[in-house]
C-alpha cells in the first residue's frame, strides 16, 4: 500500500478539514495516531493505539481505513456501543466521504440478527400470541408495512414481546421461507455485501468469528481485509460473553410458557409443569443476592450431586417437550402453525444443549459461574414479566479468549486496529497484548488527551445524593 502524505495536509491548519467543519481545531495528537494507523496499515501489521479523550480518534483511523479501501481493501469497524457506531454512521464516516470523495467509501451497518422484524415470526405470533385484534400487533403490522428497514431501533413505540417476532437463529428458514424476498434481515445482507466500510458491534464480531470456525463457508457479515475495534478495552469482556454460554431461569420459563399456551395443539401440560418445578428447584441451588461465584465455591459433593440430578431431570423434560413439538409439527397443515411448531423444537434443543454444556462441561478453559439477583442480557430482550424473574443466570465461560482469538483474528485479517483510551498499562501494552493473544511485530502508540485538564477540569461530589447501595 502506498503512503500517502495527504492525509496531514487534511488534518493540519488551512487544511480541507478545516473548511468542511465549522470550528476544527488543529491536535497534534490526532495527526500522530492517524500516522501510526496509516503505517500499520500501509504495512500490514497489527496496531494499537491508546488515544485520550478529546485526540479524535474515529477520524484518526477512519483517514488511513479510507486510503486503504482506495486500495482495494475491505475495512470492518467495531464498537461496543451503540452511541459510537451512531456517531461513526451520522457524522464521521459521512465526512469523511466528503473529505476523501476519490475513496469511494460505500458504507454498511450491520447489526445482530434480534434487531430486526422476522414476517414469518410476525404472522406466527399473530396468530398463535396475540389474536387478530390485539391493537399492539396491528400497530406492529401497520409498522411493518412501512418500515424500509424493519429495524426496532426504528419503531417508534415500545413492543414488549418482541423476542417473539424479532428474527432468530431457531426460526429462521433462510432461502427456504416463503417470505424470503421480503426479509428485512437479508435484505440488510445483501446491502452489506456490497459495501467496502463495514460497521458492526464487538457481539456481532465476535458472533461471526464463531460462525466461520463451526459452519465452513459460512459467516455473519462479508469478508473484511482489516478489522478496526474501537473501545477496544472491552474486547476481551465481549469476547468472553460471545465465546461462552449462559442460561437464565426466564429464558427457560419464556420457551415453556410458550410451549403451554400454542393455540391449535394440546401440549402435554403436566410435563410443562413438572419441567418447570425441576428448573426452579435446580436454580434454587445458587444462594440468592451473593452476586457473582463459581460453582465450585458454593457447591459441595451432596449439592453437586443433587444439581447434577435436577439438571438430568431438565434434559429429559426439554427432550421430551422438542419430541412433542416435533411430532405435531409433522402433522400440522396450516404453514404458520408447522413453522411455529418447527421453531420452538429448534429453540427447546438449543435450549436443552446448552443446559448440558453448562452443567456438564468439563473444558478445563472454561469456568462455571452463577449471576445472582441481576437481570441478564437475555433477560433484557424477555417480556417485562419475565425480566423480573431473570434473578439467577448460570455461565459457562472461557477463562482466557487469548487462543481463541488468535486462530479467530488476529491471524485472519491484513492488519487490525486496536484502539482505546484506557488499552494500555504502566508496561506499556504487554498486558493487553498478552490477555487477547496478540503476538508478533505491532506498532504501538500511546497519546494522551490535548485537554487540559488541571486548568479547565472541575470534580463536583454531590453530597446530598443517596449512597447507590441504599437506592431500593
Ligand atoms: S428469512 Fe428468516 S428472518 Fe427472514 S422472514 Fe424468513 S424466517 Fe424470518
Amino acid at each position: 500500500m502506498r503512503k500517502d502524505t495527504a492525509i496531514e495536509d487534511l488534518l493540519r491548519p488551512g487544511g480541507a478539514l478545516s473548511v468542511y467543519l465549522p470550528g476544527y481545531e488543529y491536535r497534534q495528537e490526532q495527526e500522530r495516531v492517524c500516522l501510526a494507523i496509516e503505517e500499520a496499515l500501509s504495512t500490514g501489521r497489527h496496531c494499537l493505539v491508546e488515544a485520550g479523550t478529546g485526540v479524535g480518534k474515529s477520524l484518526a483511523y477512519l483517514l488511513p481505513a479510507a486510503r486503504a479501501i482506495q486500495q482495494g481493501y475491505t475495512v470492518c469497524v467495531s464498537t461496543y456501543t451503540l452511541n459510537l457506531q451512531a456517531q461513526l454512521v451520522q457524522k464521521d464516516i459521512p465526512l469523511v466521504q466528503t473529505l476523501l470523495p476519490e475513496a469511494g467509501i460505500k458504507p454498511a451497518v450491520l447489526k445482530g440478527r434480534g434487531n430486526y422484524l422476522c414476517l414469518q415470526d410476525l404472522e406466527v405470533a399473530e396468530q398463535s400470541l396475540f389474536g387478530y385484534n390485539d391493537p399492539l400487533m396491528q400497530r406492529l403490522k401497520e409498522w411493518a408495512s412501512k418500515t424500509a428497514t424493519g429495524d426496532r431501533a426504528d419503531l417508534d413505540f415500545a413492543f414488549p414481546a418482541w423476542a417473539d417476532v424479532a428474527a432468530n437463529v431457531d426460526t429462521c428458514r433462510h432461502q427456504e421461507c416463503r417470505l424470503y424476498d421480503r426479509c428485512f434481515y437479508y435484505a440488510m445482507r445483501t446491502a452489506a455485501a456490497a459495501a467496502n466500510l463495514l460497521v458492526v458491534n464487538h457481539a456481532l464480531l465476535l458472533s461471526d468469528l464463531i460462525v466461520r470456525q463451526t459452519e465452513p463457508g459460512a459467516s455473519l457479515i462479508p469478508h473484511y481485509d482489516i478489522a478496526i475495534l474501537d473501545e477496544a478495552h472491552r474486547l476481551e469482556d465481549a469476547a468472553t460473553s460471545a465465546f461462552g454460554i449462559e442460561v437464565n431461569n426466564a429464558r427457560i420459563h419464556h420457551f415453556l410458557d410458550r410451549v403451554a399456551h400454542i393455540r391449535g395443539i394440546n401440549p402435554d401440560k403436566a410435563r410443562i409443569e413438572a419441567t418447570k418445578k425441576v428448573c426452579e428447584k435446580l436454580f434454587a441451588t445458587f444462594p440468592r443476592g451473593s452476586g457473582e461465584y463459581a460453582f465450585e465455591d458454593v457447591l459441595n459433593p451432596a449439592s453437586e450431586e443433587q444439581l447434577h440430578e435436577l439438571a438430568g431431570e431438565v434434559l429429559l423434560g426439554l427432550q421430551a417437550i422438542v419430541q412433542e413439538l416435533t411430532a405435531h409439527a409433522k402433522e400440522a397443515e396450516v404453514d404458520t402453525v408447522r413453522e411455529l411448531l418447527e421453531g420452538l423444537a429448534r429453540r427447546g434443543s438449543r435450549l436443552r444443549e446448552e443446559m448440558e454444556q453448562l452443567i456438564f462441561g468439563n473444558d478445563p478453559n472454561y469456568i462455571q459461574w452463577a449471576e445472582c439477583n441481576s437481570a441478564s442480557q437475555d433477560g433484557q430482550n424477555l417480556p417485562r414479566r419475565s425480566q423480573r424473574q431473570a434473578h439467577t443466570t448460570l455461565h459457562y465461560s472461557p477463562v482466557i479468549v487469548a487462543d481463541i482469538l488468535k486462530k479467530a483474528l488476529w491471524s485472519n485479517v491484513k492488519s487490525c486496529v486496536l484502539t482505546s483510551a484506557t488499552l494500555a498499562d504502566t508496561t506499556g501494552f504487554t498486558y493487553v497484548r498478552s490477555r487477547l493473544g496478540l503476538e508478533g511485530a505491532a506498532v504501538e502508540h500511546i497519546e494522551g488527551s490535548p485537554f487540559d485538564y488541571a486548568r479547565n477540569a472541575i470534580l463536583y461530589v454531590p453530597r446530598h445524593l443517596p449512597s447507590p447501595k441504599d437506592i431500593p
